[in-house]
Parts: C-alpha cells; structure tokens; sequence
C-alpha cells in the first residue's frame, strides 16, 4: 500500500462463536439426515476449516474426499479439475461442501460433474450463501449463513492465500487488497 493510503478495516461479519453455533446446526442437520456412509465431498481450498469442524460435530460416520479444482475463462464458471475424487459415488448419498456460494457458476459445474457419476441422492451444504450475486439459480439444502454481497475473508476465504486461518469471517475492502493483498493483515492478525 502506498504511504498516506488510508485502508478501511475489514468489517466483521461472524464471530468465530457464531461459525461455531451455525456449524453445530448444520451438523445436527446433516446427522438427523443422513445415515453412515454419506460421502462430503469438499472443494479445496476454502471450505477446509469448515469441513474440519463440520464433521467433528457429525453423530454419523462419514466419507470424507476431495475436489480441487482451477477456474478458467473468467466469469464463466468453466473450471478445470485438477484433483479428482478419489470414491466411488455411485449409488451414495453426497454432500458438497462449499465454503461460500457466490454466483453459482462454479457449483453448478461441479454438480454437473458430480451428477454424471449417478451418485443416490447430491445436495450441497454451504458455510456462507451470497445469495444477492446469484447468476445460475442453484438449490443449496444446507445453508449455515446468508452474508451481504461483500468480499469475505476468513474461515478458510483466502484473497491472494492470505487470511485462510482467521477464525472469523469479515467483510474485505476489494480494492485496497487489489492494491496490497497484505492490506488488512496488521489489523486483522493483530493480538
Ligand atoms: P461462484 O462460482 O459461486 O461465483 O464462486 C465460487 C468461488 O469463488 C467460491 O467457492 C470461492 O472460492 C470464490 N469466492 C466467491 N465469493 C468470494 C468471497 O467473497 N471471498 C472469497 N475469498 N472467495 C470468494
């Protein structure tokens, strides 16, 4: 950041008692709904704490894999997977676990994926739902939060890797981070 830029404080939006609280009731949800063996499938990189806190809060015993996947074509929600399952969903039940749905674009494209393995039963659960920016309408079953059409950090919210191991959730000035992705660490990883 240049010397005499003024960055505004990122504003909070969920205190780490509140993921807390809206983790253990979509735990509750998913254990009430599903039984042993559902397969979470979680999209890496950001809904890893969410995932690492949401099944420790589970009453069943779950399957657990992974999805990385890399964005191309800007705005299009085309994405390239770059680390494919490593289950067989066929004929499971299958839960997404999404850290934050934005437009929608990405996740339809991974159902779309994940529906071609003709998996029993896929719903997604999501930790935030930015529900104002949606392009593509897309059902999410679980949701634990909707926030504001903001951009979050956070909870495993990354701008450029950066704030992934905040325990809160807070609203990010997009512009100053564009200008410093170290924008807001003084602050938010004071103390
Ligand atoms: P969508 O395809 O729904 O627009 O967005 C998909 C992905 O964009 C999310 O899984 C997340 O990785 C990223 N994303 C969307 N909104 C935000 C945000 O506010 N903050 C951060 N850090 N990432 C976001």
């Amino acid at each position: 950041m240049p010397d005499g830029v003024t960055v505004p404080p990122a504003r909070p939006l969920l205190s780490a008692e509140q993921l807390r609280e809206g983790v253990r009731r979509l735990g509750r949800e998913l254990s009430t709904t599903y039984d042993d063996g559902v397969v979470l499938v979680a999209v890496l990189k950001g809904s890893v704490p969410f995932l690492a806190d949401l099944v420790r809060t589970l009453t069943i015993v779950p399957l657990v894999d992974f999805l990385s996947i890399s964005s191309y074509g800007e705005g299009t929600g085309r994405v390239r997977i770059l680390k494919d399952l490593d289950l067989d969903i066929h004929g499971r039940d299958v839960v997404l676990v999404e850290d934050v749905v934005d437009t929608g674009l990405t996740l339809t494209y991974v159902l779309g994926e994940l529906e071609r393995r003709q998996p029993r039963s896929l719903e997604v659960c999501t930790l935030l739902d930015k529900a104002a920016r949606r392009i593509v309408p897309v059902k999410l079953r679980f949701v634990g939060f909707e926030v504001p059409d903001e951009f979050v950090l956070g909870y495993g919210l990354d701008f450029g890797e950066r704030y992934r191991n905040l325990d809160v959730v807070v609203a990010g000035d997009l512009d100053a981070l564009r200008g410093d992705p170290d924008a807001h660490v003084e602050e938010l990883y004071a103390g």
